[in-house]
């Protein structure tokens, strides 16, 4: 059978490089260090059995490319690189399902596919020594911030530019990866979902309408101290009651718009035991897929504080902290990740990601893009107790490359 991916070889691979790069902590591959290295040198003699172009980009992100008889390129992504005692799976996953998939084509059509196929093992996707996630792929996309990035240090007071001179990768130059994209026409991307939703729903595979938006704000109400004792209920400016209101309310809002919304953080002033609150300053985190939708709950949650704020005669600011637009992902290609998935399993859902992926960048610059999910245990992952059932990583290696196929038909359909 030369048609078929070989999911039992990816799980075999992925228990590999768990023994050559994890410890008792879990997955030690963090982006830049000896240990992410030794994974990027092993997947090296994992593509050195195939027919294809290899090479590192001014990114420091690795493109291996099957070069097809059109250049019009589908590519599939994915990152070596993990937190600190991370998961087995998240990042790696999709890398090796490509490699499968680069495997399959190369079997198929004798090395040469009808359009070049490429697999990019983008670079620290996570971020997890500067703080800055989806570097490699951002650098691709153009959105990355160079005069941001130039000062960032991991703990040891390491720059960003000097960690990536250690590994032969020039900062200033990190930008001209752009060019790798050229003649990309669709962009797969495989995860695992790293929540709860396709575990609730009982399914393994959903397809990914997109990356939340997130508006990210702190409110800060302000009323007047007063005694404990001696000041009347009727007659004070309780912050707190104010701010509190807002608690509730955020349900009501994410409920009528479909989002999400958190308040994670509350602090008080004075904030002693006998003085009414003064001051209080709480955190509001809302995402949603749609932009308008976003930008509507931000307004109800205006309009809500400003209502609370004079109901009890206290001030009102707000103060924005961060703030990202949603990447929708591709219509098209969502309905071929859909079609794929209910061939394979006979159920498919549709969700969006609430945590940002790489494909999100590469979307960003344009590339029809989609992404695939896979189902994770305990919902959980960024620790060693990630984990998916090993029915559901072969269902999910398989269903990709029967995604890729369909990609690969509509690309020579759409551009001839
Ligand atoms: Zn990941």
């Amino acid at each position: 059978m030369t048609n078929t991916v070989d999911a039992t070889r990816t799980l075999a691979e992925l228990r590999e490089l768990r023994a050559l790069t994890g410890d008792e902590n879990g997955a030690q591959r963090v982006a830049f260090t000896p240990k992410w290295t030794l994974a990027r040198q092993w997947l090296g003699t994992k593509l050195d059995a195939l027919p294809v172009e290899r090479h590192v980009d001014e990114g420091g992100n690795l493109w291996a490319t099957l070069r097809g008889d059109s250049d019009q390129t589908l590519v599939i992504g994915g990152h070596l690189d993990s937190v600190p005692n991370g998961g087995w799976l998240d990042g790696c996953l999709n890398v090796l399902a490509g490699v499968e998939i680069l495997r399959r084509l190369q079997a198929q059509y004798q090395g040469r596919p009808p359009i070049t196929v490429r697999l990019v093992d983008w670079a620290d996707e996570e971020g997890a020594r500067f703080g800055r996630s989806l570097f490699g792929s951002s650098a691709c996309s153009g959105s990355l911030d160079l005069d941001e990035a130039r000062f960032l240090r991991d703990r040891d007071g390491i720059s960003l530019p000097d960690a990536l001179r250690n590994v032969g990768i020039d900062f200033e130059r990190v930008k001209a990866c752009g060019h790798e994209l050229k003649s990309a026409a669709a962009y797969l991307e495989l995860h695992i979902e790293q929540g709860p939703v396709l575990l609730d729903l009982d399914l393994p595979l959903g397809a990914v309408l997109g990356t939340f938006g997130v508006e990210r704000h702190a409110i800060t109400f302000l009323g007047q101290a007063a005694h404990s004792g001696s000041t009347p209920m009727n007659r004070r400016r309780d912050a707190l009651l104010a701010a509190a209101k807002m608690s509730p309310e955020i349900y009501r809002v994410a409920e009528a718009h479909g989002g999400v919304c958190t308040i994670g953080a509350c602090t008080t002033k004075p904030g002693i035991v006998t003085s009414v609150v003064e001051e209080c300053r709480i955190t509001l985190d809302q995402r949603h897929l749609d932009e308008v939708a976003l930008a509507r709950m931000l307004a109800a949650m205006k309009a809500a504080s400003e209502r609370f704020a004079a109901e009890g005669q206290v001030r009102v600011s707000w103060e924005r902290l961060w703030q990202i637009a949603p990447r929708p992902f591709h219509p098209h290609l969502i309905d071929l990740c859909d079609d794929a998935i209910r061939e394979m399993c006979g159920r498919s859902h549709r969700l969006p990601s609430g945590p940002l992926h790489d494909a999100a960048e590469v979307a960003r610059a344009g590339v029809p893009t989609v992404m695939m999910f896979v189902q994770s245990l305990h919902g959980i992952s960024h620790n060693k107790i990630e984990d998916t059932r090993e029915e559901h990583i072969e269902l999910c290696v398989a269903a990709l490359d029967r995604l890729a196929d369909k990609a690969m038909a509509w690309i020579q359909d759409t551009q001839g």
